[in-house]
């Protein structure tokens, strides 16, 4: 019994410490006596046949539009993993690169492989702050810092309202999005670490896909809990 993550671009879209999410998750799996395999996968490198959990982290413009063709290049198997299931956690800058396109501040196209239906444009102001929103499937808490608007298409949900902070767009007060497993938030953090429900929704989703047991032991999340209460009383 082994679980496959993927982690996208860790060198180029890795800020805030999103890598965090992929060490969340292995442990959680740990934990429970389940295996995990890590795979890291650059601009060049074959995604795995048998990933069963993709991860993407946040990026500067400038590293987005690096690796702009080799994502795009990705475009028809990403779109097919999502397709069947695979579990998806884009943050930030994948979250943007996994819609149609991000349009920078700066007028530069870097299109997107439209696994999620939303479009990104890049605005004069950085939005910047600790941010929670509450999914159905737990609480996300983390922090946001970017300057992307993103606007959500008939085939994306919202993840959530976003409470004290501007989220998806600064207007109509969602953040993130989802369409089957994949999952797209602009929550840094590693947003996972303190949201150990909605970890465990990503796991039980991945091993469903796989055909294993989803009964997952509980753990003690007491700290992680105690993080995120300090963390949404903090100013924004
Ligand atoms: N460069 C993008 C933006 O500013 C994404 C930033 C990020 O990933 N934190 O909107």
């Amino acid at each position: 019994m082994s679980v496959t993550l993927v982690h996208l671009y860790p060198r180029l879209m890795n800020i805030y410490g999103d890598t965090g999410n992929l060490l969340v998750l292995r442990k959680r799996l740990q934990w429970r006596g389940i295996e995990a395999r890590v795979v890291a996968v650059g601009v060049g490198d074959p995604l795995p046949a048998d990933t069963d959990v993709l991860l993407g982290g946040g990026g500067q413009d400038a590293a987005q539009g690096e690796l702009g063709a080799d994502f795009v290049s990705r475009g028809a198997q990403l779109r097919a993993m999502a397709d069947d299931g695979v579990v998806m956690l884009a943050i930030c800058g994948s979250y943007q690169l996994l819609g149609h396109e991000f349009r920078t501040h700066e007028g530069v196209r870097i299109p997107g492989v439209g696994v999620l239906d939303v479009t990104t444009v890049g605005s004069d102001i950085r939005m910047i702050g600790n941010q929670h929103v509450g999914t159905a499937w737990g609480r996300l808490v983390g922090y946001e810092n970017h300057s992307g608007l993103t606007t959500l298409g008939p085939g994306a949900r919202p993840l959530g309202p976003a409470l004290p902070g501007r989220g998806n767009n600064g207007r109509d007060r969602t953040e993130g999005a989802v369409r089957d497993n994949v999952f797209g938030t602009y929550l840094h953090g590693p947003v996972l670490a303190k949201s150990p429900e909605f970890a465990d929704e990503l796991l039980r989703r991945a091993l469903a896909r796989a055909g294993l047991s989803t009964d997952l032991e509980p753990l003690d999340d007491t700290l992680a809990h105690q993080a995120a209460e300090v963390a949404v009383r903090r100013p924004r």
